[in-house]
């Protein structure tokens, strides 16, 4: 199916690895021309690369911390007029309900409610203008079925969530789709740095502690990033255009609802 968005330009943050370069991989596939983010330069710089060479579209990239202001202002001021934003950064620390300070909470409300805030209060208004827009904000399946050791994760997301649910419906008749893409789990190195550790206070191997986790899963399986990637870039396609204020879980059915 051509997705219709070929030309267009996506920013996409926190791309160098896993779910974010996953959509920048699927965006590079339309067509669309790439800012893409991550603090690390080489890593960043190693994925600009092969997507211009996998789909030789135009990538810029930005070495910056998308959670700060100053980095999201060199990010935007190397963005420009962008028709589609991405916004992704890494997710809160695990922990312990009585152990979190309100600093603690600040640096996560910061980093995964308040940053993509930022980017479309920066960036919609502009879309708004040229009558058309995407912007799609990963969050994570802990919005609907929250993991208690990520509460920090669960407090911010979930914040988040409830912007966007009146945010999008402002904007809408502009032409601009804001909708929130929920991971389950996905084979990432974020993933398998939680498999790790929980391996490790389990006493048992790595693979025995992602077996054990992926038999929860209806599907037996982690997904990837370039399924991920696949679902992001539909929500930024034309046919997409209807899909408003909505938070559509990619989850393997791990979260167990009927609605
Ligand atoms: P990942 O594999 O660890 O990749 C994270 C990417 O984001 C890297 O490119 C990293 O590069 C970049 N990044 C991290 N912090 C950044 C920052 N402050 N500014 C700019 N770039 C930053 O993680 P992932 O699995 O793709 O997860 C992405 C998001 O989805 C996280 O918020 C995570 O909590 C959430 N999520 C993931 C899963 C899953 O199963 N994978 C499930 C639910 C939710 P640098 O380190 O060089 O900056």
């Amino acid at each position: 199916m051509d997705l219709g968005i070929a030309g267009k330009r996506a920013l996409v943050c926190a791309s160098s690895k896993g779910l974010g370069r996953g959509v920048a991989g699927a965006l590079a596939g339309e067509g669309v021309a790439l800012v893409l983010n991550a603090r690390g330069a080489e890593a960043l710089e190693a994925t600009a690369a092969a997507i211009r060479a996998a789909h030789g579209v135009e990538v810029t990239t930005v070495a910056a911390d998308i959670t700060t202001e100053a980095g999201r202002a060199a990010v935007l001021a190397a963005a420009g007029a962008v028709d589609i934003l991405v916004t992704n950064a890494g997710g809160p620390p695990p922990g312990k309900w009585t152990d979190w300070s309100r600093d603690d909470f600040i640096a996560a409300i910061d980093a995964n409610m308040l940053s993509a805030v930022a980017l479309m209060q920066a960036l919609v208004p502009g879309m708004m203008e040229r009558g058309w827009g995407r912007v799609v904000n990963i969050t994570s399946r802990s919005v609907k079925a929250p993991l208690a050791t990520l509460g920090l994760s669960n407090t911010a997301r979930t914040g988040l969530t409830g912007f966007v649910a009146g945010m999008a419906r402002q904007v809408a008749s502009s032409g601009v789709t804001v909708n929130n893409l929920l991971p389950g789990s996905h084979d990432t190195d974020r993933l398998r740095g939680g498999d790790m550790a929980n391996a490790r206070a389990r006493g048992v191997s790595f693979e025995a502690q992602r077996e054990a986790r992926r038999a929860g899963n209806p599907t037996g399986r982690d997904g990837t990033a370039e399924e991920f990637g696949a679902v992001c870039a539909f929500l930024c396609s034309q046919q997409a255009a209807y899909i408003v204020g909505q938070n559509v879980l990619v989850d393997g059915g791990e979260v167990n609802a009927t609605i």
